[in-house]
């Protein structure tokens, strides 16, 4: 059992920390958002993540986790001081780190004994030298702390699970004693078998963006494939699906839709390009996949303009704003450049997300929200489904169809049958699958 400090509250450090307390450590979390502290101390999670409140309040109980905005205290009385703080794309799309040396410089004023001081936020290669540089350099003795690299895998919407059984640990150590310490922390996971990579901290930090990159290329990848069906009169579903059968290729993030957003794969694909820059670099493959995701979202605007040429004061439902389901997260989400365009040719939007709206509210406050999936068809020129939650899958098409001025729908994530759809008297796009007499897109040469 170690003390730890877990620095920064948010989807990583809340879901992180709780995560470590119930493997037995005793965690204490700590945010400089008093209102994030505030609540969880009221018991009110400041995110939405499925199954994390029961864990807290067991956690809480059981006396090994708390919450705090005391940094001073909370690191003082750990030996093991996690950062879990954003690290957001700069204003060239590097990796900004400035969340990360704020932490750091409190570290060195605050530190009074040895302490391992552990990245789990994805940080740029080299940043574990850079923090140990610092330190030192703010006259901080060697034998006072060790760095390592840990960083995260967990996906949002099924983050507890993610952390409590997770394909990896991922551990870069330049110290014995550390790694040792790492060890003792994650020792729970032995019991469950699970692979701890050891390696150096520039190999550990490389492979957080290595596997976001990938995950993201399969992701442009099939929507480009996706793009290609189209054209060529081929179902994506299929293609994907017999592709994914092949072991070497795997089922996963094989699902064609409006592009990949969220708070990793954006910003940690274009903080590798960056990377590759900074050593002479083209991360070619990595480009393309973010030219694709950034037309693929753009494609859902051209599709939504094939059925329907003028959109001035025409009403667009738009169901489902987060960046996939069972979170409430709306950073860089497809849904944040669909409203933009819509209003940016005079239409108005009508929004329902079961989870995300208040999120969504702080960019598009004067759109309008609605208090169920159905209030959005209501009196709708047109509809479109982003986020594939559950609720939307069993909804009554007839009922939809009654609902709407003008029956058109623009299925990204493909949850309808098209066929069902179409028969129902529906003008409907989804992302790859085989339509009759699909809608021609004009748009996308002038991208
Ligand atoms: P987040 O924005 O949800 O949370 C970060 C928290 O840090 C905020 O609550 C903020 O108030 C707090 N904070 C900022 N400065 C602080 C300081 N000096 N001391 C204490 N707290 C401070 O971010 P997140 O989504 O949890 O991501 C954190 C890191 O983990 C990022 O590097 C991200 O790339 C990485 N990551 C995220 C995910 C994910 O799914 N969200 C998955 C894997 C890795």
């Amino acid at each position: 059992m170690k003390k730890i400090a877990m620095l920064g509250v948010g989807y990583v450090g809340l879901v992180s920390g709780t995560g470590l307390a119930d493997f037995g450590n005793e965690v204490i979390c700590v945010d400089i958002n008093a209102e994030k502290i505030r609540k969880l101390k009221q018991d009110v999670l400041p995110i939405y993540e499925p199954g994390l409140l029961e864990l807290v309040r067991k956690n809480v109980a059981q006396g090994r986790l708390s919450f705090t905005t005391d940094l001073k205290h909370s690191i003082q009385n750990s030996e093991v001081i996690f950062l879990a703080l954003p690290t957001p794309s700069g204003p060239k799309g590097e990796v900004d780190l400035s969340y990360v040396f704020n932490a750091v410089n409190t570290i060195a004023r605050v530190i009074n004994g040895f302490k391992v001081i552990v990245t789990k936020s994805t940080v740029a290669v080299g940043t574990g030298d850079k923090i140990r540089d610092h330190l030192l350099a703010q006259g901080v003795s060697e034998e006072m702390f060790d760095v390592v690299s840990n960083p995260e895998f967990l996906r949002e919407g099924s983050a507890v699970g993610d952390f409590m059984r997770p394909d990896r640990v991922v551990i870069g150590s330049r110290s014995e004693k550390a790694l040792e310490i790492m060890k003792e922390i994650y020792r729970s996971l032995y019991l469950i078998e699970t692979p701890i990579v050891a390696t150096d901290i520039h190999t550990a930090e490389m492979i957080k963006y290595a596997s976001n990159a990938f995950l993201a290329t399969k992701i442009s990848f099939i929507n480009e494939i996706a793009n290609i069906c189209e054209k060529v009169d081929a179902d994506v579903q299929v293609v994907a699906k017999a592709m994914g059968l092949d072991g070497r290729i795997s089922n996963k993030f094989l699902h064609a839709g409006p592009g990949f957003g969220g708070s990793c794969f954006p910003k940690d694909t274009l903080a590798l390009t960056k990377i590759a820059e900074g050593v002479g670099l083209h991360a070619t493959i990595v480009e393309a996949v973010i030219e694709v995701n950034r037309l693929q979202k753009l494609r859902v605007v051209d599709k939504l303009l094939a059925l329907l040429p003028d959109l001035k004061d025409k009403v667009i439902g738009i169901l489902g704003l987060a960046f996939k389901p069972n979170t409430d997260d709306v950073r860089d989400a497809p849904a944040l450049t669909v409203i933009e365009e819509i209003l940016a040719r005079g239409g108005r939007i009508q929004a329902y997300d079961p989870e995300a709206m208040d999120e969504m509210r702080k960019h598009f406050p004067d759109i309008k929200y609605v208090a169920s999936s159905y209030d959005v068809m209501k009196e709708a020129d047109a509809l479109i489904i982003l986020t594939e939650w559950n609720e939307f899958r069993g909804m009554n098409i007839d009922y939809i169809k009654s609902l709407m001025k003008n029956p058109i729908l623009i299925d990204t994530r493909n949850i309808f049958d098209p066929e069902t759809i179409m028969e129902k008297g529906f003008r409907y796009d989804c992302i790859g699958r085989k339509i009759e007499n699909r809608a021609r897109i004009t748009g996308e040469q002038k991208r």
